[in-house]
């Protein structure tokens, strides 16, 4: 018992390396893996794009912000240098008048002696020094008046200066104002700062993460390429059925996408178009474009329910996104027979037939066949 175990351990071993036991279908299977392995990438590269463009647009934002509060921060520069000027010119006012109110004090004082010193000496002596009592009486009020108007000046000079060192305290006020104003704007440029770098940082990181995508797409592609390789290997070796193909959607003749590059509908990327698209109504019946053998007749992923027939010589008709298959994998069908229902399966925006014409594997233009 061990021994058989053994064996058929084995034998399934070899037959998972080797071709043998794997059909046409297992790997056109294993293809269409590949191939949504493939559009989930595009989508990721895809989604990856926009998240970039998002980055960029962000940082495009800051930058303008940032410039902004650059031009905010000289505007208050310049107005800072206005108010501390300002302040200058106020102290020197100030200096000015404490100037003249000290020598304006030192004249009071002068004065102020100078009429103690006449009441010291009392009245007989002004009045005996005074040619006459006239003399005397003008004399003393004249000095009286002069002591006053020193007086009133003084004054005078005092309430200037209160006046000019209250305008000094608000400049002062001002410039502790738009120093605050300075210090709260330069805080909002340096988070803007930051925030930007942030976004830098999000920014090569998805460029990195892009690349990593485009690389895995690349390797996808190359293996699809070597599955396509080997199902081209194991199709019948015998010659092609002959003659131009039949029209597979009969009288439905609108193509609604060509072959060839064109931008993906769902997936927004540039991709190139394997096949045609008809525009076939829900239901429309779908005929073999010539007599071969049915490769395979079930859901293949993206292209939905889909038929592939071997016409030999290499070329093979495919038919997708049918709602209902109506032959089965190795069937042998007629030119013109009913093979399939149209439909909207797999990756699709609404009923129609995607025809493909492959030679020896590769790709090509199914109207050159349908003509
Ligand atoms: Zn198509």
């Amino acid at each position: 018992m061990k021994k058989i175990a053994l064996i058929l351990s084995l034998l399934l071993y070899i037959s998972s390396l080797s071709v043998f036991g794997q059909s046409v279908s297992d790997y056109q299977k294993k293809l269409n893996n590949v191939n949504q392995s493939i559009n989930n990438i595009n989508k990721a590269i895809n989604e990856n794009k926009k998240e970039q463009k998002s980055v960029e647009e962000q940082i495009r934002a800051l930058e303008v912000e940032i410039n902004e509060r650059e031009r905010e921060i000289a505007k208050i520069n310049s107005e800072l240098k206005e108010t501390e000027r300002q302040i200058r010119s106020t102290q020197k006012e100030i200096n000015e008048i404490e100037k003249n109110i000290e020598e304006n004090n030192e004249m009071l004082g002068r004065r102020l002696k100078v009429m103690y010193k006449v009441s010291d000496v009392g009245y007989l002596d002004v009045l005996f020094s005074s040619k006459d009592i006239t003399e005397l009486l003008s004399n003393l009020d004249m000095i009286k008046k002069i002591v006053n108007h020193d007086k009133e000046l003084l004054e005078e000079l005092r309430k200037s200066k209160e006046v000019v060192e209250a305008k000094k305290l608000r400049l002062e006020n001002d410039q502790k104002k738009i120093v605050n104003l300075k210090n709260s704007i330069e805080i909002e440029k340096n988070r803007l700062l930051v925030s930007r770098g942030e976004q830098n940082r999000l920014k090569k990181q998805l460029e990195s993460e892009q690349s990593k995508l485009l690389a895995q797409e690349d390797e996808l592609l190359r293996y699809a390429k070597s599955l396509e390789k080997e199902i081209q290997k194991m199709q019948s070796k015998g010659d092609y059925a002959g003659g131009v193909l039949l029209w597979p959607a009969p009288g439905y003749t609108r193509i609604t996408s060509p072959f060839g590059n064109r931008i993906h509908p769902i997936f927004n990327v540039p991709r190139m178009h394997t096949g045609i698209d008809i525009a076939a109504p829900m239901g429309a019946t779908i005929v073999a474009a010539n007599s071969g053998t049915v490769l395979q007749a079930d859901w293949l992923g993206g292209y939905g329910k889909t038929v592939l027939i071997d016409h030999g010589g290499g070329i093979v008709t495919l038919y997708a996104h049918n709602s209902t298959l109506l032959v089965s994998q190795g069937q042998k069908v007629e030119r013109g027979q009913a093979i399939a229902r149209a439909g909207s399966t797999g990756n699709s925006t609404g009923p129609h037939l995607h025809f493909e014409v492959r030679k020896n594997g590769a790709y090509v233009d199914p109207m050159s066949w349908l003509r």
